[in-house]
């Protein structure tokens, strides 16, 4: 559980494979998504491998407190007078990395529904 080799995000925690990280504590790493879908566009995972959020609400609630806290933290950095978070989670709702995390998205006007 704490981390899987195969994981490409667990590779990015490790320092396996390079990644712009924005934010970092005990619970959570934040880093800039590779294919940005808005000017701020950031990825922040637990520390810890689990496959999507799901399996993360069977964890302490720390870890998923501090998600939203680091994306309150990094949103001010950034100077996003708004955002959104979203997690996909399954295949069919467009996960594609099978290690939970929170999309941070802004820097541009958000339309509603999503696509
Ligand atoms: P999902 O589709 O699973 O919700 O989101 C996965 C995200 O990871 C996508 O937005 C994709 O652009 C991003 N991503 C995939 N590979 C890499 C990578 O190697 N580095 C970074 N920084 N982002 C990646
Ligand atoms: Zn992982």
């Amino acid at each position: 559980m704490p981390l899987d080799a195969e994981c490409l995000f667990c590779k990015i925690i490790e320092g396996n494979i390079p990644a712009d990280i924005v934010y970092r504590d005990e619970n959570v790493v934040a880093f800039r998504d590779i294919s940005p879908k808005a000017p701020t566009h950031v990825l922040i995972i637990p520390t810890v491998h689990v496959e999507n959020v799901a399996e993360l609400a069977k964890m302490s609630s720390v870890i998923t407190a501090s998600l939203f806290s680091a994306a309150k933290e990094i949103a001010d950095s950034e100077g996003l007078d708004g955002y959104r978070t979203v997690f996909n989670t399954g295949a069919s709702a467009g996960q594609s990395v099978f290690h939970a995390h929170m999309h941070l998205l802004g820097g541009r006007p958000l339309t509603w529904p999503p696509g």
